[in-house]
């Protein structure tokens, strides 16, 4: 099997070089072991993180080690109890194509009722794992949102703000949707988003104020924020009295410590708005049952769906991921092996 390593950390946006593909040694199986065969990659925003000489609540990766990350396998050959060859699981043992891991690689097997009711095993990647679970916690938990509040919701043509927006819809939300360029924009409304804004044609708050008020909306009531920046910023300025802030993510600065210009959080004051950020392992646990059957009815009745965006091959791996940062993906960013 072969694994990606990071072997120099990277200085804003990493490069190819900062990234190696180098065979991992034979192993046989001890106890609690596992050897799979990976079928699908996940790549996600998050692992820059990862990739600086800091761990925050992800640990970093170490230089010349073997990547970690979300992946969709096969069981080859178990030495766990309750795992056996034939398996589909989700794991941590991501950015390889195989090999052997270890319960520390969080093995958990897909739920066979739903594979075979048509669900692909790489949702478990998505809508039904990380992406849609961010999405469903930092809505409906951290930013409490309700039926008939106004949602804004930036970066949404990506996994987890294209969870956002459906999730909103089919709670009989109102929702604003925010994505780069006009192909990206007309999925965020087939999604239902009532309506989207291409910040890339031009600056985020006059557009946002324009699509309140086409929609006879005095502000937004839940601001879910994948992005910082002048869309946060833009948030601010239209919050309504009391509205919750659902910090997901700031992709804006994952590749440089940009000092963020907050012309508007002052009005956090007369606006009584309240932030939050939040990590989705520290809570997903607590929620993880009404999760899947919330999501997974979602998802079978049709009212939540995805689109993927996938490259083919180990190789293609530290290129999906770079794609992040630019917008190359529209939906989920995979890679298949
Ligand atoms: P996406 O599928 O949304 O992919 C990233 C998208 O971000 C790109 O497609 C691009 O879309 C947009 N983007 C990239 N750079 C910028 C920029 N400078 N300004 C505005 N938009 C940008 O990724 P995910 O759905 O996996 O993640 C979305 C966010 O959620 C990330 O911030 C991520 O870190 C966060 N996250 C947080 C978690 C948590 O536990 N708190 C867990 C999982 C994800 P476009 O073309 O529209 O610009």
């Amino acid at each position: 099997a072969k694994a990606w390593h990071l072997i120099r950390r990277p200085q804003g946006l990493p490069t190819i070089d900062n990234f190696a593909l180098r065979e991992l040694p034979d192993q046989p199986l001890e106890n609690d072991q596992i050897r799979v065969r990976n079928l699908w990659l996940s790549v996600d925003p998050y692992m820059r993180g990862r990739m600086n000489d800091a761990s925050s609540y992800a640990a970093c990766f170490q230089l010349d080690q073997p990547m970690t990350g979300g992946a969709i396998g096969e069981i080859l050959e178990s030495r766990i109890d309750g795992f056996s060859p034939g398996d589909l699981i989700v794991h941590m043992g991501g950015w390889r194509d195989g090999g052997v891991i270890g319960l520390d690689m969080m093995p958990n097997k897909l739920p066979a009722e739903l594979l075979s009711a048509g669900m692909t095993p790489q949702t478990f990647l998505h809508n039904m794992g990380l992406t849609g679970g961010t999405a469903w916690i930092g809505l409906l938990r951290v930013a409490a949102a309700r039926p008939g509040d106004t949602v804004f919701v930036s970066a949404a043509a990506g996994a987890v703000g294209s969870a956002v927006v459906q999730l909103a819809k089919a709670r009989e939300m109102t929702v604003i949707g925010s994505a780069g360029g006009a192909e990206k924009c007309a999925w965020v409304e087939e999604l239902g988003a009532d309506a989207v804004i291409d910040y890339k044609a031009g600056p985020v708050l006059p557009a946002l104020a324009q699509a309140l008020k086409s929609l006879g909306k005095p502000g937004i009531d839940v601001y879910f924020d994948n992005v910082g920046g002048e869309h946060l910023d833009a948030a601010f300025a239209v919050g309504n009295d009391f509205a919750r802030f659902a910090i997901c993510g700031m992709i804006d600065v994952y590749n440089d410590a940009k000092v963020q210009e907050m012309k508007y959080l002052v009005r956090t004051i007369p606006a009584r708005i309240r932030m939050e950020g939040f990590i989705y392992t520290d809570q997903f646990f607590d929620c993880m049952e009404e999760f899947y059957a919330d999501m997974g009815g979602l998802i079978t009745s049709g009212a939540v769906t995805i689109r993927e965006t996938v490259h083919d091959g180990l190789e293609a791996t530290p290129r999906a991921f770079l794609g992040l940062f630019s917008g190359g993906n529209i939906g989920k960013m995979l890679v298949r092996l």
